[in-house]
């Protein structure tokens, strides 16, 4: 992680939230003008693995939920999102931060599990600080794997999608899903350039895992920065990921779902928009998809892919005044390089 990457995770406490949902929206126009040709499709992404032999029962394509609970706001959302999918005939996993600002009530994790759901891990504090130091994060994996242990959990999830596949080997997972096909918005914008899962080959000692990359638009990507009012992109790219027989795999956040009365400008979207996701993808493509669960796609890709390696278990507008608007719109132009490279982080 880079100085100024370090420098503004120390003083990201500090910084309000309207200013950094301000800034990301001017690079997110930046960012998006510029790159068009790889977002939200890359079509560079499109070609399975060598030895990839199709899904499950012959499905055209795997349709994979998971959600990141980022603060008690998000753990207070868990039931009525979990309500919505049911009612629906969907399942997900739901990643839970393990030493962030609220704590993960034993009962709602086995409420999860008994209702066919999942529970995975999401980052260890969430301060974006998971990757300071390759010392830092071999302490980090050393926590983040008894919290595995206790919660009989598989998969994780970094904060900020920050991510290093060498390093996450230190963590006792059947899979990771802190990646993306391609996300030109994200902090660290490095595309893995697929839409089909695959495997991190283990070495001695350390045990292989399977990566699930993220390839459809996260919720607060598309609804808070971007500002979109409906949900065709998630069909664009749905679509194009089914018509290529790919992983339609999305992070929805509960911490920004509102389930009534008006969404709070810059925080919240209508949980509306995501029901509607879910019943077009039911209703279009009925019999044709595997919704799975992430752990499910982690040992069905080992099995294609790595069968020899591996655990055996499956186991809003206009909210900022004009002067703190001029404010951020100066910054960007006096500090460029400096602004930017924060806002990455943002
Ligand atoms: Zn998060």
């Amino acid at each position: 992680m880079g100085v100024v990457h370090r420098l503004y995770f120390a003083c990201r406490p500090l910084i309000p939230h309207r200013v950094r949902i301000v800034a990301r929206r001017l690079r997110a126009k930046r960012i998006l003008a510029r790159n068009q040709d790889v977002w939200p499709i890359d079509p560079c992404s499109q070609e399975p693995p060598a030895a990839w032999r199709g899904w499950p029962e012959g499905k055209k394509f795997a349709f994979v939920l998971t959600h990141d609970v980022e603060r008690s706001a998000g753990l207070s959302r868990v039931y009525e999102v979990m309500k919505m999918e049911e009612s629906l005939g969907f399942r997900s996993s739901f990643n839970f931060v393990p030493e962030g600002d609220y704590s993960t009530p034993v009962g709602l994790r086995q409420s999860l599990e008994r209702r066919g759901f999942e529970v995975g891990v999401h980052d260890l504090k969430h301060d974006g600080k998971l990757y300071y130091s390759r010392n830092r994060f071999r302490r980090n994996a050393s926590r983040i794997n008894s919290y595995l242990k206790t919660w009989n959990a598989v998969g994780f999830r970094s904060g900020f999608m920050h991510h290093n596949l060498e390093w996450l080997h230190d963590l006792d997972v059947f899979y990771d899903s802190s990646t993306f096909d391609s996300d030109v918005f994200e902090p660290q914008p490095d595309g893995v350039r697929t839409i089909f899962p695959f495997w991190c080959t283990g070495t001695p000692g350390r045990s292989g895992y399977a990566e699930l990359p993220c390839t459809l638009p996260q919720d607060s990507t598309l609804f808070l920065i971007l500002q979109e009012r409906t949900i065709a992109i998630w069909k664009q790219k749905l679509d194009w990921v089914a018509e290529h027989g790919g992983m339609g795999l999305l992070n929805v956040h509960p911490d920004y779902m509102c389930f009534s009365g008006a969404p709070k400008p810059g925080t919240e979207f209508p949980a509306e928009l995501y029901r509607q996701f879910l019943s077009y993808v039911k209703e279009r493509y009925t019999g044709l998809y595997w919704q799975a669960l992430p752990r499910q796609v982690a040992a069905f890709c080992r099995q294609q892919l790595c069968p020899r390696e591996g655990p055996e278990t499956d186991p809003q507008p206009g909210f900022l005044s004009g002067k703190a608007i001029i404010t951020v719109v100066a910054l960007s132009n006096i500090m460029d390089p400096l602004l930017t490279a924060a806002c990455d982080c943002l």
